[in-house]
C-alpha cells in the first residue's frame, strides 16, 4: 500500500496513444458488458477537473479499461492511484502505464462490487468526518448497470461511515446514463425529482457537473452521459438508519403521481393502514395531498422520523412489507406459513408484522 508522497514530476513519458494500446492488444469493447471508451484525452482531463485538485491525492479509479481516464488522473500529479478492473484482458495495459508511472500505479484484477476499500488505501490518510475530505477521490467511467448499484451501496457506505467512507468524507466523481445523473442532482418539484434524488441528496452534497454526448464514446452506446460530483454531508438531512429511510422513500415514490399519502399507506398492514397513516402524517405535519415530487428533504425527514416514532411503539412495523403482503394473499392456501414461520424469511416476517395491529 503506498504511503503519503509529494510526486515531483508526474507528466507520462511518450506512450503509444490509447487507440494504439486497443489496436496492439486487441482490446475490442465487449458489447455484453456494456464497455464505451473515451479516447479523447480532452474530455478525459475534463472529467478529472470536477474532482478538483488532485495534487498528492489518493485515487480509486473504478473500471480503467484501456487506461484513457487513467492517464488524465496521472497526469494530474496524483501520489498514488489504484485502479479496480473486472476485465483481464485490460491489465496488460495498465500495467504499461504503471511502469511508465514507477511507484504510482497500483493494479486491481476485481470487481468493484466486492473490493474491500476501507483496506486499499494507508490508514493515516484518514480525516475526522467533521472535518474537511480526505485526500481521497474515487473516479470512474463505469457502465450503467454498475453505477447505479454502485452508487446506492457507496450511499449507504456513506451513512454507515464504512467501505471508503472509513477514510472520512471521500469525494467522488462518476459517469451515468444522462437521465440517472439528471435524477441525482433534480429539485423539489422537478420531472426528475425520484427516490435517487433524495436518497443521494440527504447524504451529499450532489452536482451534475456536464454532459458528454454519446457520440464521444467508441463504440457510441445508445445514450449521452452525466458527470456527477459527490460530497458527503457531515451532517445527513435525516438522521435514521439508512434502511428505513430508504423503505419509506421507496414506498412513497412508488406512485409518483398520486398524493404522497397513498404511498404513505402501504407501510401499514391493512388492519392499521387508516389509522397509522393519519397518525404519521398529522405527526410529520406534511400536506397529505403533496404528490411525492413535490416533497422537500425536510418534508422527508419529518416522514421518516414519524415513522421510526411508529416503529419504536410497534416494533413488528419496520419488517412489514406491502409487496410481501400482496404476494402472500396471491399464493395458494397454506403455502406460506409453517416453512416460512419456520424459516424466519420475509414472508413471515411479513405476517408477524401483521400482528401489532
Ligand atoms: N474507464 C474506461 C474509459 O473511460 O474509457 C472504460 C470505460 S467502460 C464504460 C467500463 C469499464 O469498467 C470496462 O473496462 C469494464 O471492464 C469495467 N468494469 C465493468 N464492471 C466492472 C466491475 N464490476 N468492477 C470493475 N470494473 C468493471
Amino acid at each position: 500500500m503506498a504511503a503519503s508522497r509529494k510526486v515531483t514530476s508526474f507528466r507520462l513519458p511518450p506512450l503509444p496513444t490509447v487507440s494504439e494500446l486497443i489496436k496492439l492488444y486487441n482490446l475490442r469493447a465487449e458489447k455484453q458488458l456494456s464497455q464505451n471508451f473515451l479516447l479523447d484525452l480532452r474530455l478525459t482531463d475534463k472529467i478529472v477537473r470536477q474532482a478538483g485538485s488532485l495534487r498528492d491525492a489518493h485515487v480509486c479509479e473504478v473500471g480503467p479499461g484501456p487506461g484513457g481516464l487513467t492517464r488524465s488522473i496521472l497526469n494530474a500529479g496524483v501520489a498514488d492511484l489504484l485502479v479496480v478492473e473486472k476485465d483481464s484482458r485490460f491489465i496488460p495495459g495498465l500495467k504499461l502505464l504503471s511502469e511508465a508511472a514507477p511507484d504510482r500505479l497500483r493494479i486491481i484484477h476485481g470487481d468493484i462490487l466486492t473490493y474491500r476499500m476501507d483496506r486499499g488505501f494507508p490508514a493515516n490518510i484518514s480525516k475526522p468526518w467533521e472535518e474537511d475530505p480526505p485526500k481521497l477521490h474515487i473516479i470512474g467511467n463505469l457502465p450503467f448497470n454498475v453505477s447505479t448499484p454502485l452508487i446506492i451501496k457507496w450511499l449507504e457506505n456513506i451513512a454507515n461511515r464504512t467501505g471508503p467512507f472509513s477514510y472520512g468524507r471521500t469525494r467522488l466523481t462518476l459517469t451515468f446514463q444522462k437521465e440517472v445523473a439528471e435524477r441525482l442532482t433534480a429539485s423539489t418539484g422537478s420531472k426528475q425529482r425520484s427516490r435517487l434524488s433524495i436518497m443521494a441528496q440527504y447524504l451529499c452534497t450532489v452536482h451534475n457537473c456536464f454532459t458528454i454526448p454519446g457520440r464521444a464514446f467508441v463504440p457510441k452506446p445508445e445514450v449521452d452521459v452525466g458527470v456527477v460530483n459527490f460530497t458527503p454531508l457531515v451532517q445527513p438531512q435525516i438522521q435514521q438508519p439508512f434502511k428505513l429511510v430508504e423503505k419509506v422513500i421507496r414506498n412513497i415514490f412508488q406512485f409518483r403521481r398520486k398524493h404522497c399519502h397513498k404511498g404513505v399507506e402501504k407501510l401499514f398492514p391493512e388492519a392499521c393502514r387508516a389509522e397509522l397513516t393519519q397518525e404519521m402524517m398529522q405527526k410529520a405535519d406534511v400536506d397529505p395531498i403533496l404528490r411525492p415530487t413535490e416533497l422537500t428533504i425536510p418534508h422527508i425527514r419529518a416522514l421518516t422520523d414519524a415513522y421510526a416514532h411508529l416503529c419504536t411503539r410497534e416494533p413488528g412495523l419496520l419488517s412489514y412489507e406491502f409487496r410481501e403482503e400482496l404476494r402472500l394473499k396471491h399464493l395458494p392456501k397454506n403455502k406460506n406459513t409453517a416453512v416460512d414461520a419456520f424459516l424466519d424469511t420475509p414472508s413471515s416476517r411479513a405476517q408477524g408484522a401483521l400482528q401489532p395491529c
